[in-house]
């Protein structure tokens, strides 16, 4: 028997329509490209995409046409997000630092017709639209006025083109399982993966957003920074919870540095923020320097790689930020745990409950988690066993957009997703991501997890970043290289380093060598690339051959 509820399509557009109705006067706030501040409400948005969305109709875009944005966290690309879904079309949000012969081949790989772009990365795509063929218009997001001299072909100033419209526009419906948005996994190693995401996981992960658990942790009261690029995994799907909740938004743009964070956090009365661990190193240093506060800040949701214990310490007992830590992918449409503690484990003493606040949370409603050994067999949660972790949901990715052999190295028989990422669970529901599969160490047999040794470093203070990596080692196969990049003017020696992890982890865990260097390489999502280190590291001479029984 069939239920009597009624069939209307879970589409994007409704989050847009809802917003401007039901929380028009709330603001978003950004910061320009331009370097100005521009402030709006939902209403206002609202109106804009409307016009955008015609604009699209104007240009010849059909449904299921993909639309190349590589724009900063703005309203402007908020407005994209939601004009390009809600009209059919599918948003490829471009992430501009990945090196070039890999945007040309995701531009080419998804055939995208149209590219709207931020002035920053006009000259780039000068010099690559040739090998960009399927791009038949450029669309500036500039002023009136203000187009830059370019070559790019057909170029067009977006607000010129917004002008020409009309601000109301009549959504289509359609099947909730039409593609909305298209992302592009960073690719260390072959070429990027294409996730295709549906309007259906799309609202359905949005909502979820909206939850008090979700590591978001956004309602109607709080005013939300995403530290977090639109074109990373959907800015954690800041841009799409937000407007369900009525929340204000501040939006970043181009400058991510601690020092304009600090001033948004502050001027703006910000009350949520998220970003990855890189941005809190930089948003900390500034702080320490400048003796700046974090007065109506509540909540730092950490993500991306692990936070140490030291920077969560940071964040409460000396800011009185509470951190949240959540774990996610772009397969995963954004965040899939959650680090949002129980009862149990909110009433820990502070040491205890930190060492809670660093695993990576438990899953968020909509996930099914196991983690399996190498045969695919099922793996205790015991909080010992560490295995693949794999995980299925109505907004996790079922296949890579036109790759099947990627799709076919990533699925199990049963149609569950492979992370990629190495985990355990514990007996009460905490995930710990020790590794991804790829990242960890592997010395004489056994495994030694590259963010544990990492986190354990960073209980030094004089310790700013710190990468673990497997450097190939003639008796052991493997063993760990520690890189530490020190705090500024700080005196530092491997032995204290080494002091200090020795309280943590087994002799045979320790780092054989710890070499201090300037500066670490970064992805382009602003993770540490063990890539890049290995690959510098390659042909490292360790000092001696080091006993490591024991
Ligand atoms: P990219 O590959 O560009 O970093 P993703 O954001 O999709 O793109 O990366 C997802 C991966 O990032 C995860 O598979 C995991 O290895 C790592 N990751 C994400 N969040 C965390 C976290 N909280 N702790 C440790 N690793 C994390």
């Amino acid at each position: 028997m069939q239920g009597l509820t009624m069939d209307m399509p879970l589409l994007t557009s409704m989050i847009v329509k809802h917003a401007a109705v039901w929380h028009g006067d709330v603001e978003i706030v950004t910061h320009r490209v331009e370097g100005d501040m521009h402030r709006y409400t939902y209403a206002d948005a609202y109106k804009r995409t409307c016009r955008l969305a015609n604009a699209l109709k104007r240009l010849g875009i059909q449904p299921g046409d993909r639309v190349g944005t590589m724009a900063w966290t703005t309203y402007r690309h908020l407005e994209l997000y939601y004009a390009i879904g809600g009209s059919g079309a599918v948003i490829h949000t471009i992430n501009p630092r990945l090196f070039h012969d890999q945007i040309e081949y995701i531009i080419n790989h998804a055939k995208d017709r149209v590219m709207f772009l931020d002035t920053t990365w006009v000259e780039m795509m000068e010099g690559m639209q040739d090998k960009c063929p399927t791009i038949e218009k450029f669309i500036i997001l500039c002023d009136s006025g203000k187009m830059p001299e370019t070559t790019l072909r057909n170029a067009v100033c977006f607000e010129d083109l917004l002008a020409a419209e009309d601000d109301s526009f009549d959504w289509p419906e359609f099947d909730e399982k039409t593609a909305v948005a298209l992302c592009y996994t960073s690719g260390t190693t072959g070429n990027p993966k294409g996730v295709l995401y549906t309007h259906r996981g799309m609202v359905l992960h949005a909502i979820a957003g909206t939850s008090s658990d979700h590591p978001l942790c956004i309602s109607s009261r709080t005013v939300l920074l995403p530290a977090v690029s639109m074109f990373h995994v959907h800015g954690w799907m800041a841009p799409y919870a937000a407007p369900i909740s009525g929340t204000k938004l501040v939006l970043p743009g181009p400058n991510m540095h601690g020092d304009n964070i600090c001033r948004l956090l502050e001027e703006e009365k910000v009350t949520v923020t998220a970003g990855v661990p890189t941005i809190w190193i930089d948003v900390l240093q500034h702080l320490k320097k400048t003796g700046g506060r974090l007065d109506t800040l509540e909540i730092c949701n950490i993500g991306g790689s692990a936070p140490s214990i030291a920077m969560i310490k940071t964040f409460e007992e000396e800011y009185d930020v509470h951190v949240v830590h959540a774990w996610g992918m772009t397969e995963l449409s954004a965040a899939g745990t959650t680090g949002r503690l129980r009862k149990r484990h909110q009433d820990l003493p502070a040491a205890e409950r930190y060492k809670v606040q660093q695993t990576q949370g438990r899953p968020l409603f909509g996930f099914e988690m196991k983690i399996v050994d190498l045969d695919g067999t099922p793996l205790p949660h015991d909080g010992e066993a560490v295995g693949q972790l794999y995980v299925r949901g109505p907004w996790v990715a079922s296949a890579y957009f036109e790759d099947d052999a990627a799709t076919d190295a990533a699925f199990d028989a049963d149609g569950w997703f492979g992370t990629g990422d190495m985990a355990s669970v514990s007996s009460d529901g905490l995930i710990r991501v020790s590794d991804r599969s790829k990242d960890l160490i592997k010395s004489g047999g056994e495994w030694i997890s590259s963010i544990d040794l990492e986190n354990y470093a960073l209980a030094h203070p004089d310790v700013m970043e710190a990468a673990a990596i497997a450097v190939k080692h003639p008796k052991w196969e493997e063993r760990p290289l520690l890189v530490i990049v020190p705090r500024e003017g700080a005196e530092i020696t491997a032995d204290a380093v080494r002091a200090v992890l020795a309280d943590h982890v087994a002799k045979w865990w320790l780092p054989d060598d710890i070499v201090f260097v300037e500066e670490i390489p970064h992805t382009a999502t602003g993770k540490i690339s063990k890539k890049d280190l290995r690959d510098r590291f390659a042909e490292y001479d360790w000092p001696e051959i080091a006993d490591t029984g024991d």
